[in-house]
């Protein structure tokens, strides 16, 4: 089953192949990405679509429907097949292209717009395979000029793109305008980029706009793209039955008087009695915009320049375009009038607009939290889904040391966020408000998130906050916990029945610690202790082996393993009584053998009991 979210911005996606051994490879992969699998009817092999005719016929009925396609044949053949169907970059398929045996997985056309090479990235991460990626952006560290803007919902304005991605490519310094929407992407940066944020310094080869304002003409010379964040809320009334077509024009008038961009509309907003306006409806439906009512009773709190009582008499608010604006726009943290009421008759309909400017820009999208076990530490043993998870997100939260872990797997644009371990809490509020404005979050735990880890406490914060179980979405994706990467170690001492027991006192009481130590003890249950040591706390672990000892053999067989998987490791074998001669800190996890397990030739062996 694949994981759902992980592949959903790829979709739909086609998977073409020819040949048996490529079929062979995609009837595998088409499952985990949720990709249709495409095979002609000589291969006779089952399939999602088989076809009869030309592939070169067939690719071409695939071209527009999909927005992504996958070939299993020769890069060349390929090239062959789609030149007479390229069009545009902004309106191509992504293409990509994997030899049969998975080795290569080449991110051939349509790698930024299409997201093609996020995608021949994840899938090189799934099968194993090396990542042909050839695009500059990358290998300079900087964000795709031309889509990061997407993660944040901007809209893509005007400029001569291809000039100024060249510029960045190049590696000449690009001044950065912004003006509206938050600067979170920014954190993405390299402190060296040659993106500069501040107006100082020598003059720039070219300008990245990030506005509500459509460029000026100032500097023709010098060459520049916009990007518009989606801040503006636009308050409207009308009276009943006013058509769609007054009220879109009634818009661009006013955004053209204010000198903004409709592209930086955010949504729409009104009093509930227009809720089922039908030219409102359709222009907000049309545009994909939201259309936010609110009450008079609520309206009417909102303090407005331009209080009419006439409007008060009829609707009960003394506004309802400011009002619903402002309101609109607070719910993406402080709201600014831009555009006081303007009042538009055409064709006799009494139309209002109001804009307000928010803090933050509205995403237009369903908030993602994926959950993520990384393993004990070394990348290979992280699960394939994990390492999907972290290469998707927008944001990656987590303690510092882990974020190490996974840089390797790091896209220039994303953005980390990083705690010290202590501030678990803050780490799940951060990741919580991040994904309920929109953002695709992966919050990172060492081992699996779900073993004293980071899923519980952010499922429990969801829950004070009245989480209605599914926005924002959440999965959990397990990794490998310390107990089994240590027990892989040293042999096989958990073939038995088993438990874990964290000796840290911080949220447990001591009192319930060694009842649980005494219980497991008497239980014969071989037993992991996590957190088993730390420079304040040094006495549990004491405890711990004083408890073991009253009901099993000294020379019990012990596994003290620290950092396993990383490159500090290390493994000790021992027994119950030498235990405490050797380190124990907070990086180790220490297995406790139960009465039938043995040592042989260095192995640890819990028999299965046939
Ligand atoms: N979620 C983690 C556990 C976090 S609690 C997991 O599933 O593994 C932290 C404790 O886990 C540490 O004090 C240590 O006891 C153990 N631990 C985590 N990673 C480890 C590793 N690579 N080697 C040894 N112990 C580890």
């Amino acid at each position: 089953m694949p994981i759902p979210t992980l592949f959903e911005p790829f979709q739909p996606i086609a998977a073409i192949a020819t040949t048996q051994p490529a079929a062979q490879l995609f009837t595998a992969l088409c499952p985990q990405i949720g990709a249709e699998l495409h095979l002609p009817d000589s291969l006779n092999q089952p399939a999602t679509q088989v076809f009869a005719e030309p592939l070169k016929d067939y690719v071409q009925k695939l071209w527009t429907p999909s927005r992504t396609l996958i070939f299993g044949l020769a890069t060349g053949a390929v090239v062959r097949l789609i030149a007479p169907l390229l069009t545009d970059k902004s309106q191509d398929p992504a293409v990509i292209v994997i030899d049969p045996l998975g080795q290569f997985v080449i991110s051939l056309c349509g790698g930024h717009q299409g997201g093609g090479d996020r995608l021949t990235r994840l899938i090189a991460q799934l099968i194993g395979g090396t990542a042909i990626v050839t695009g500059a952006s990358q290998a300079m560290g900087l964000p795709p000029l031309d889509v990061f803007g997407e993660t944040y919902g901007w809209r893509k304005g005007p400029g001569d793109w291809t000039k100024v991605s060249a510029i960045a490519a190049n590696g000449q310094r690009l001044q950065v305008r912004q003006t509206a929407g938050s600067q979170l992407w920014s954190k993405a940066l390299a402190p060296e980029a040659c993106w500069s944020l501040s107006t100082e310094g020598e003059t720039p080869q070219a300008y990245l706009n990030i506005g509500v304002q459509p460029p000026g003409s100032v500097e023709p010379e010098i060459p520049q793209v916009q990007w518009y964040p989606r801040v503006l809320w636009v308050g409207i009334g009308c009276v009943r039955g006013t058509p769609q077509a007054l009220i879109a024009q009634a818009l661009t008038q006013v955004f053209q008087i204010f000198n903004l961009a409709e592209a930086a509309i955010a949504g729409l907003a009104s009093i509930d009695i227009k809720a089922d306006e039908e030219g409102l409806v359709d222009l907000a439906q049309e545009r994909a915009l939201p259309l936010q009512c609110y009450g008079a009773e609520q309206l009417r709190e909102v303090e407005v320049p331009q209080a009419s009582p006439r409007v008060e008499q009829e609707v009960g608010t003394p506004s309802v375009a400011e009002a619903a604006a402002l309101l609109a726009a607070r719910a993406y943290g402080e709201a600014q009038l831009i555009v006081p009421k303007q009042i538009l008759k055409p064709e006799g309909y009494g139309i209002t607009v109001a804009i307000a400017q928010a803090e933050r820009e509205y995403l237009g999208q369903t908030g993602q939290l994926w959950l993520v076990g990384l393993g004990p530490g070394a990348l290979e043993q992280m699960t394939p889904a994990a390492r999907v998870a972290i290469v998707q997100a927008d944001v990656i939260v987590g303690y510092s040391l882990y974020l190490d872990l996974i840089q390797s797997l790091k896209r220039p644009e994303q953005v980390i966020e990083a705690f010290p371990i202590t501030q678990e809490r803050e780490r799940c509020q951060r990741a919580i408000a991040l994904a309920q404005w929109g953002f695709k979050v992966a919050v990172i735990s060492s081992g699996d998130c779900g073993i004293y880890a980071m899923a519980g406490l952010v499922l429990e914060e969801l829950q004070k906050l009245g989480w209605d179980g599914q926005t924002p979405r959440v999965e959990v994706l397990p990794g490998i916990t310390a107990l089994q990467a240590a027990a892989a170690k040293v042999g096989a001492p958990l073939m038995h029945d088993f438990c874990a027991i964290s000796l840290s006192d911080l949220l447990t009481p001591r009192q319930t610690i060694l009842q649980r130590l005494t219980a497991a003890a008497q239980a014969d249950f071989v037993t992991a202790l996590y957190n088993p040591q730390s420079q304040k706390r040094t006495e549990l672990i004491q405890e711990a082996q004083r408890i073991f000892l009253a009901h099993r053999d000294p020379q019990t067989p012990v596994a003290i393993a620290r950092s396993v998987y990383r490159q500090e490791e290390s493994i000790i074998k021992t027994t119950l009584a030498e235990m405490l001669t050797f380190p124990i800190d907070m990086l180790t996890v220490v297995i406790i053998g139960n009465t039938t397990t043995y040592l042989y030739q260095d192995w640890l062996i819990t028999p299965r009991g046939y």
